[in-house]
């Protein structure tokens, strides 16, 4: 007979998922009512107003989307573009060329700026290319790269995007909760994130913001949306303000309940203290990486403090460091991907992995190894 599965206990500093608040366990553990239930529209409700905190926007659109970060990507772009647009897309990792095979699988015409992995994007390449592209609609990037560490100035190029009356498409699924993210300050459109990264919440939902602008071009659309459930048109007849809701689909409600929960922990520390919180414990990691003699992949200034990208030493292999310290440590670290692969670790401090107890564990582990 095949057991019940019973996971190890690991520490999860990789690039995500991240160690998941017990708290957030529990809420997941509690009884599954159904998906139109007065109390869980109530709950869902709660919900709305807690993403717009976390991104920190007003935008009335504020919701999880039933699966992974992709899925929230994808969201985006198949509501958003359609066949025979133009979009620049950044490229600086393996993250800006998902949103490239996004593009083309509309039917539009992807224009690539492209960075060097481990950089952050460059503005001026954006400015150049969104005055060689009138025509373009919308500039999508990457805001926290996962696959490098670097950090982009979202800022900045949705100032460029507004200016050139394009549209924003941007990635903030490791940013969001683990440093400075403004979406409405900042005047951001089309918003997706992960729930795995820095919320400590488990994998497969994406919460995703879009601004009443980019909800203009939704509703106003000359072609279907060809993905039927991704279409927003429709979802939002399940998770849109006001009347009645109707069923779109099975919503996850116990996943619900676990992202209800990671949000509710985000108000209770504030989350210019969770930002300060992540950025303390990276200077903590960082020391101790620097006196390993380990170097940072990304130049100090657009690294992110939630994913250490370091490379790895001349000499040392890569898959047997991090297998022990998987096996003698239960401690998971990530691996390079993409053309970073075999090249760097990926050292994660993410939401509930992002402490104290954590850094140590991940320096005494990282030096006995590698002594
Ligand atoms: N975008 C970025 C920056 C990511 O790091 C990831 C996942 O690591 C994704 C998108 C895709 O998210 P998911 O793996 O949840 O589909």
């Amino acid at each position: 007979m095949t057991q019940s599965f019973h996971p190890p206990v690991r520490t999860l500093m990789g690039p995500g998922p991240s160690d998941v608040n017990p708290r957030i366990l529990e809420a997941m553990s509690r009884p599954t009512i159904g998906h139109l239930d007065p109390m869980f529209v109530q709950m869902m409700d709660e919900m709305k107003g807690l993403l717009r905190y976390a991104f920190q926007t007003d935008y009335d659109l504020a919701m999880p989307v039933s699966a992974p970060g992709s899925a929230g990507m994808e969201t985006c772009f198949v509501n958003l573009v359609e066949p025979g647009d133009k979009v620049i897309v950044c490229q600086n990792g393996v993250f800006g060329g998902r949103m490239k095979e996004n593009v083309e699988r509309c039917g539009a015409t992807p224009v690539m700026v492209e960075d060097e992995w481990g950089r952050a994007v460059d503005v001026h390449k954006v400015e150049d290319a969104l005055k060689a592209n009138p025509d373009a609609k919308i500039l999508a990037f990457v805001h926290a790269e996962t696959s490098t560490g670097a950090m982009s100035d979202a800022k900045a190029l949705a100032e460029l995007a507004r200016r050139h009356d394009c549209l924003t498409i941007v990635d903030t699924v490791t940013s969001l909760g683990g440093c400075e993210l403004k979406v409405g300050e900042w005047g951001l459109d089309a918003v997706y994130s992960g729930t795995q990264k820095c919320l400590s919440c488990v994998p497969g939902l994406s919460p995703v913001t879009f601004s009443e602008r980019a909800l203009e071009v939704v509703k106003n659309r000359r072609h279907k949306v060809q993905s039927w459930f991704l279409d927003l048109n429709l979802v939002l007849g399940y998770w849109g303000s006001g009347g009645k809701r109707a069923y779109h689909h099975t919503a996850p409600v116990n996943t619900l309940y676990a992202l209800h929960e990671a949000l509710v922990l985000l108000q209770e520390e504030g989350i210019e203290n969770a930002w300060t919180r992540h950025r303390k414990h990276h200077e903590a990691l960082k020391a101790g990486f620097e006196a390993m003699g380990l170097n940072f992949v990304v130049p100090e200034g657009e690294r992110l403090p939630q994913l250490n990208a370091v490379t790895i030493p001349e000499g040392v292999e890569d898959a047997a460091v991090r297998t022990r310290l998987l096996t003698e440590y239960n401690l998971e670290i990530g691996a390079g991907l993409g053309a970073l692969a075999g090249k760097v670790w990926r050292v994660g401090l993410m939401g509930f992995a992002c402490n104290r107890t954590n850094v140590l564990t991940c320096l005494g582990a990282m030096d006995a190894v590698l002594s």
